[in-house]
């Protein structure tokens, strides 16, 4: 089969740019199918020679991933997202109005083959709910005229204007925020390196490598009490340190750039506004645990950020930032960009290294952990986006200072991403400690309509709701945690008092059923079982018994599973079923709480 002289680069660039070469093989799957609008057979043979693999292990791979298909979609294909921030502002109402343009049902394809259509869950648009991607291209905050357009448009063979940048990043800083790693955001070229050196850019990695010795730079990150951005909240100083000195193995970096918890979106912005904070972050880290190589691994969906990281990775190479000898330290550190293929399983960590491997994305047997026994079997420390972007600040300001901004256990700050029913959906830096309620009312401007606020998930749809009597709190790890729910990877949906709780548990389990990666029967048949009684049960056809089933099935999940999967499954399903029992009461008598968004729709 005849490659384009483009992609024959590519490939041959990928193949050799991992120390093991099977890790190249999702992202030139990826790289094919841009190409050709489906993987062939001829494609998996090809592949499969190239990087020493049989065709069943390719297949094994593909298979798993649900961007990657061997069948062919339209010239333009179109996801419309009816995840909860989505579905909140108009999501589904969107997905009939696209089948009935297009004519056709999900996943079916138009006859002349221009577009087709898929009903996806999250793509990391929250803040621009209701939103659609178009092959890679975001647009978001539709309106039904503007979808019209845009459909109209592709049509016609021309390409529409998307959002140049994720929406809701921008907007006037209310005096409750302190921008410290989004301060950048809103500069004109912030993504340039000479827009970064500029505004403090690669101060703190000369200070990291001229001034201070590796264990120092753990102990300052340790002193700030950054704590883990991507969901877990474990301390960041404190898992560097776990790295064995005196291992002969090489040691990895991995960040984790796989946002695709729902409600989640500020690894995006993160990266496509100030992508060399990342990189500065990630030299650093490399440094404090002995790591010479790295990797950024981002979400599939996010074909335009990772394009962003290359160039911004090949200014730093260019400038003296990554590669050999680093500011002439004699420090060497490499890194790559990698793509994901749409698998939310592997924001865990070990499925995470499965995949970088060219793998599916199951999870790994812990212990023993990554630190130790990681990627290829090396020492290896996974950090999310958000984190390592927070590391130059921590050094260029000291540990302590970074430390202050927050609360005693919880330095520094937070990116919230808001979305749903508030007024001002967006992506906000808060310190830690924030009043939940102050932060909802004056900072992003309440709930519109001036109605009621009836729940909020705090931190992405794996944690438990809170109801409006829970939200007078500090925004921080250990009070979420004691509130019953957890402030996670910060992405905060907010609900008013028309939404049915019903409909949302039954949206919520979809997206788990939909992710689940089936190696354990709990999550496997739990999520799917789940999803089954909570639809019949929004449908009008469940029973008393199906609500204490609903509950107690969800509980037995808790525990049970793998990785963390089943308990994001079952947490928000417990806490929606306990907290709004009386709301699946009234649909047992044919009442819901939902009113229809047709309005709010054409309104815009
Ligand atoms: Fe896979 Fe779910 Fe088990 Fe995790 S909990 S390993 S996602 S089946």
């Amino acid at each position: 089969m005849e490659l384009s002289a483009q992609l024959a680069a590519k490939f041959e660039k990928l193949q050799t740019s991992y120390p093991v070469k099977r890790s190249a093989l999702i992202p030139m799957l990826m790289y094919a199918q841009d190409e050709f609008g489906v993987i062939s057979d001829e494609m998996v043979t090809e592949i499969a020679r190239r990087l020493n693999l049989h065709e069943v292990q390719v297949e094994e791979t593909l298979a798993y991933y649900s961007m990657l298909h061997r069948k062919p979609w339209g010239k333009n294909h179109v996801q419309v997202c009816t995840n909860v921030a989505c579905m909140l502002r108009g999501g589904n109402e969107l997905l009939d109005r696209a089948k009935k343009r297009l004519n056709i049902g999900n996943k079916e394809v138009t006859s002349d083959g221009i577009f087709s259509l898929e009903e996806v869950e999250c793509i990391g648009a929250c803040t621009g709910a209701p939103a659609m991607q178009v092959n890679y291209d975001f647009y978001e905050n539709l309106t039904p005229l503007r979808f019209d357009r845009i459909i109209e448009t592709l049509d016609a063979g021309r390409k529409p204007d998307h959002e140049p940048v994720t929406s809701g990043a921008l907007h006037p800083r209310s005096p409750l925020e302190i921008p410290v790693i989004s301060k950048r955001w809103g500069i004109p070229n912030s993504r340039k390196i000479d827009t970064y050196i500029q505004n403090e850019g690669y101060q703190a990695l000369e200070k990291a490598l001229k001034e201070m010795a590796p264990e120092q730079i753990i102990e300052d990150v340790k002193k700030s009490g950054l704590r883990g951005r991507g969901g877990a909240g474990f301390p960041t100083g404190m898992k560097w340190s776990f790295v064995p000195k005196d291992s002969p193995k090489p040691k990895y970096l991995i960040c984790n750039a796989d946002e695709s918890e729902p409600g989640s979106c500020k690894d995006r912005p993160l990266m496509e506004l100030d992508p060399h904070q990342l990189i500065e972050g990630m030299v650093i880290a490399g440094r404090a645990f002995g790591a010479h190589e790295g990797f950024i691994y981002i979400r599939g969906e996010y074909r335009y950020v990772l394009d962003i990281m290359d160039i911004a990775l090949a200014e730093a190479y260019e400038r003296g930032y990554l590669g050999k000898n680093i500011l002439g330290t004699g420090f060497d550190f490499d890194l790559i960009t990698h793509t994901g293929a749409g698998a939310y399983e592997c924001g865990e960590e070990s499925a995470l290294m499965e995949s970088l491997e060219g793998k599916r994305g199951n999870p790994r047997i812990k212990p023993p952990f990554p630190a130790v026994v990681g990627l290829y079997g090396c020492p290896t420390v996974i950090n999310n986006a958000e984190t390592l972007s927070s590391v130059p600040a921590i050094i260029r300001m000291g540990g302590e200072a970074y430390a202050a901004l927050g609360t005693s256990k919880n330095g520094g700050t937070r990116m919230l991403c808001v979305s749903g029913h508030v007024v001002k959906p967006g992506i906000y830096e808060v310190p830690l400690g924030l009043n939940m309620k102050k932060f909802i009312y004056e900072v992003v401007g309440g709930i519109p309509g001036g109605k009621k606020l009836k729940a909020v998930i705090p931190g992405g749809s794996s944690c438990p709701f809170l109801t409006a009597d829970e939200i007078d709190i500090p925004m921080d790890f250990d009070s979420l945690a004691k509130a019953g729910s957890m402030l996670g990877s910060g992405g905060m949906v907010v609900m008013d008092e028309d939404t049915c709780m019903v409909d949302m548990a039954r949206r919520v389990m979809h997206f788990y059923a939909h992710e689940s990666c089936g190696w354990c029967i709990p999550c496997r048949e739990g999520t799917s079982w789940l999803m089954k009684m909570l639809d019949r049960f929004h449908a009008g056809y469940g029973t008393a018994a199906d609500i204490t089933n609903v509950l107690e099935l969800s509980k037995n999940m808790l525990g049970r599973t793998f990785c963390a999967l089943g308990d994001a499954a079952a947490m928000p399903t417990i806490s929606i079923v306990e907290k709004w029992r009386n709301e699946f009461e009234d649909h047992l008598q044919g009442r819901c709480a939902y009113k229809n968004v047709d309005a709010l729709l054409g309104a815009r």
